[in-house]
């Protein structure tokens, strides 16, 4: 295979299982000049692995940006770069964004090449709905960022995909539990292609429970997908109910329904009757 020269090329590598690398990726990482990698030694396991003797180059969170001009010099020069990750797809969840922004506004080539990714491997063996779904990435550390980006995503229709850390995914399910409640369905996908791998579907209080009855379910690298919210012809969408929560709290229940009813359509009626339903 001739490798384009003057090109950065996004390789993709294995998520656990050594084997998952293609035979294009192996290739490209050994007649590219130079191999920018997440965590230098990291690679260096996989090349030697795959016995590719590739210079290689750091290239991180923390030092990208910087790292922009002198890759640039050398496409100049002709040269063709590989850029990887520790694991999976660059960019998705990891570094290279401001990398691939800026060799590509310098007029650069990039070329992609597919391989493994974490968030689409779990969905394809979820049997949640995959015609429409979003990545959203980590969710933030603490509880209260958190849940206030749970509460964004509560009507969201389409399968959503989360990548989590073993030390958070109680607390995360538990704050799932709380904002979509006990019967969102939840797949958790974990260890991907390695030894330990678990896929394991429930209502999110009882994959809540599954998570809490052995340690061992918690372990490891996971992506969390959590279906999306289903309307019927009589729900009333979360954040309607809670613009009628915030505005009975300022105004008799009666006033808030009928401006909710003006804001967001629907029957002042009906809301009315949730409000009473709920207390408000
Ligand atoms: N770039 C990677 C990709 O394409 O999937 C993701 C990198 S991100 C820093 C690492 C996260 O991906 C982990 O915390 C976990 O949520 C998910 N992940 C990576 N490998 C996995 C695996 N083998 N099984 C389940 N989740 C995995």
């Amino acid at each position: 295979m001739e490798l384009s020269s003057a090109t950065l090329y996004i390789v993709p590598t294995p998520i656990g299982n050594m084997a998952d690398i293609t035979l294009r990726a192996l290739t490209v990482l050994e007649q590219v000049d130079l191999i920018c990698a997440e965590d230098t030694r990291h690679t260096g396991k996989l090349l030697a692995h795959h016995s590719i003797s590739t210079q290689t180059l750091s290239v991180h969170d923390h030092n990208e940006r910087a790292r922009v001009q002198t890759l640039v010099t050398k496409l100049e020069k002709g040269q063709s770069i590989a850029l990887v990750s520790d694991a999976g797809t660059p960019l998705i969840s990891d570094p290279g964004y401001h990398l691939v922004n800026g060799i590509r506004d310098a007029g650069f080539k990039v070329v992609p090449l597919p391989g493994a990714c974490a968030a689409i491997t779990a969905l394809s063996a979820a049997g949640v709905a995959t015609d429409r779904f979003c990545f959203e990435g980590f969710l933030v550390a603490k509880s209260a960022g958190r849940q206030a980006q749970l509460h964004k995503l509560k009507s969201e229709p389409r399968t959503m995909v989360f990548y989590e850390s073993p030390r958070r995914v109680v607390d995360t399910v538990s704050d799932i539990v709380e904002v979509f409640g006990s019967d969102r369905k939840i797949v958790l996908a974990r260890e991907i292609t390695k030894t330990f791998e678990t896929i394991y579907g429930a209502p999110a209080q009882k994959l809540l429970e599954w998570l809490k009855s052995d340690d061992n379910n918690q372990r490891g690298e996971m992506v969390v997908m959590v279906t999306g919210f289903k309307a019927d012809e009589d729900t009333i969408a979360p954040e309607v109910i809670d613009a009628l929560k915030l505005l009975a709290s300022e105004l008799p229940l009666k006033k808030a329904a009928a401006m909710v009813a003006k804001l967001y359509g629907g029957k002042k009626n009906a809301l009315y009757k949730t409000g009473l339903e709920l207390g408000l």
